[in-house]
């Protein structure tokens, strides 16, 4: 779908009410969310789909209850409540529920903060604990908690179910096409390797990616995109007590600060997933480019933990595949306006544990595209959260005009049914096309001079928001 539009003299450009920049997992929900309440909705991907380059592809992902902030632990009913609504939609299952054993040493502060959004009952002891996970061998003064609702997301399908189901409601998704520009305004114009697309409404969710896209926009956000070791251990013997059922998360061990999970076996037979919840900084397009023999250091560490707590496991990762994180200081999401263009709104940092909230993630971005209440508490969430910026003392501020923040209410019912793309067409009986004499004058003619200040603002404040290094890893 999509309307053509063009000044007389310029290029053509395909007229959307919502574009997304960027077709992971939460680029994707934003948009079928966008979609759910009748927006004529642009997901726009630089790699053709599916691709393994970004944070999202893959078999499994952990979903859990048991989160130590509150804030996440509020919003895991609604995800859990979100996914299994996808799944109706798309009418193939996306959760095994295999239940999840978060082990740490008492007063460990993380899995102190776990114990209490959980409550009291979810302590295992040592018996149940080896009943439940016989593989595992906790230290004995450790503290097992159980959480029911855990399992595995089934990563790879889920995305595609997402994609599947906004296309379905009418979204168009367009792969194999960078964005290389993007040009702010009451109607943003986005350039891509292919063409060109306009939308009273962005949503920038570009991965690792992110600070590429969002510079040119005088933004500078700390973001650090780390290369992610997945190891996948063999079982010892096939079948055997080394068989990890239950997921788990382990925390507080000295040697690994920022913790390790693992997953049963699913990507490859009697493979388990483990692995070191942090990584090595790297560039998102040099990820792949590790020259061989390179160290490890976080593969030695899982070794060293699969020996003591796994030894039905061999020590050696039988594979060993790279994913990309994209980390904040504190390891909260960003989910915000651009603090300049009301109209942009960014949803990035997701510090690898975006994946089971991502339908949360997608509608929150949505609602702020949409100027919607947001379902959730926005503070943890807010760029400001970050030390201060430098701002540029005169950047022109574009006028976003309420025309493009229409307050359209939630939908009340989880599936809304849109006009057929025909009714939406400005002219019947024609292609759908749209131009540019069909738009406001105002718009028009504020468009292009919003378009020469912003040229101008870019030239002078190449950036915005500027955060220095240092803070970039001071809580890990
Ligand atoms: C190994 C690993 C294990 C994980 N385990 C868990 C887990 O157990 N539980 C959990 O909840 N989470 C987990 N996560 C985290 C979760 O997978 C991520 O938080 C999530 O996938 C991030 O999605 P995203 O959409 O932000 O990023 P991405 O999937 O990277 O999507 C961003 C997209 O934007 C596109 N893009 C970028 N720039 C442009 C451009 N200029 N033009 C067009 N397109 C562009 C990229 O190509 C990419 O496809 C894990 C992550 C990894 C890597």
């Amino acid at each position: 779908m999509g309307t053509d539009m063009a000044a007389p003299g310029q290029p053509r450009c395909a007229s959307y009410d919502a574009i997304v920049i960027g077709a992971g997992i939460q680029g994707s929900f934003a948009a079928y969310h966008l979609a759910q309440r009748c927006k004529d909705t642009l997901l726009l991907e630089q790699f053709f789909l599916p691709h393994s380059r970004g944070s999202s592809h893959g078999q499994s992902r952990i979903t859990r209850s048991a989160y130590p902030q509150e804030h996440y632990a509020h919003m895991m009913p609604h995800s859990f409540r979100l996914w299994q609504q996808l799944e109706d939609e798309a009418g193939t299952p996306l959760y095994r529920r295999t239940g999840l054993v978060v082990l740490g040493p008492p007063g460990d502060p993380k899995l102190e903060s776990c114990r209490r959004n959980m409550g009291p009952d979810n302590v295992l002891d040592a018996v149940t604990l080896a009943q439940r996970f016989p593989g595992l061998r906790p230290r004995p003064t450790e503290v097992a908690l159980w959480d029911g609702s855990g399992g595995v997301l089934l990563a790879d399908r889920a995305l595609r179910a997402v994609q599947d189901t906004f296309r379905r409601r009418g979204g168009t998704v367009r792969d194999g096409e960078k964005v290389l520009r993007i040009d702010p305004g009451a109607v943003i114009t986005v350039t891509t390797t292919a063409g060109l697309y306009c939308a009273p409404r962005l949503i920038i969710a570009a991965g690792a990616w992110t600070n590429a896209v969002v510079a040119p926009l005088g933004l500078r956000l700390p973001l650090q995109p780390l290369r992610i070791d997945v190891c996948y251990w063999r079982e010892k013997e096939p079948g055997s007590g080394g068989s990890v059922t239950p997921c788990f998360m382990a925390t507080g061990l000295p040697y690994a600060p920022h913790g390790i999970y693992g997953l049963p076996a699913l990507e490859y037979p009697g493979l388990v997933k483990v692995c070191y919840h942090h990584g090595s900084p790297t560039d998102p397009e040099e990820r792949d480019r590790t020259p061989p023999g390179s160290p490890r250091p976080h593969v030695a560490l899982l070794s060293n933990f699969i020996s003591s707590y796994l030894p039905g496991l061999e020590p050696q990762p039988a594979v060993l595949e790279s994913c990309l994180y994209t980390n904040t200081p504190d390891e909260d999401f960003i989910l915000d306006r651009h603090p300049k263009y009301s109209n942009i709104i960014i949803g990035a940092g997701f510090s690898g544990h975006g994946f089971k909230l991502a339908p949360v993630v997608g509608q929150l971005l949505c609602e702020l595209s949409l100027g919607e209440e947001p379902s959730h508490r926005m503070a943890p969430f807010a760029i400001s959260r970050f030390p201060a910026p430098s701002l540029h003392p005169h950047p022109p501020h574009p006028h976003i005009p309420t025309s493009c923040h229409p307050h359209t209410p939630a939908s009340p019912l989880p599936h809304t049914v849109c006009q057929p793309s025909s009714a939406k067409q400005p002219f019947p009986g024609s292609t759908g096309r749209r131009f540019a004499s069909a738009m406001e004058p105002e718009q028009r003619g504020e468009t292009h001079s919003l378009r020469s200040q912003v040229k101008c603002f870019n030239v002078k404040c190449a950036i915005l928001l500027s955060l220095d290094r240092s803070h970039l890893m001071k809580a890990h």
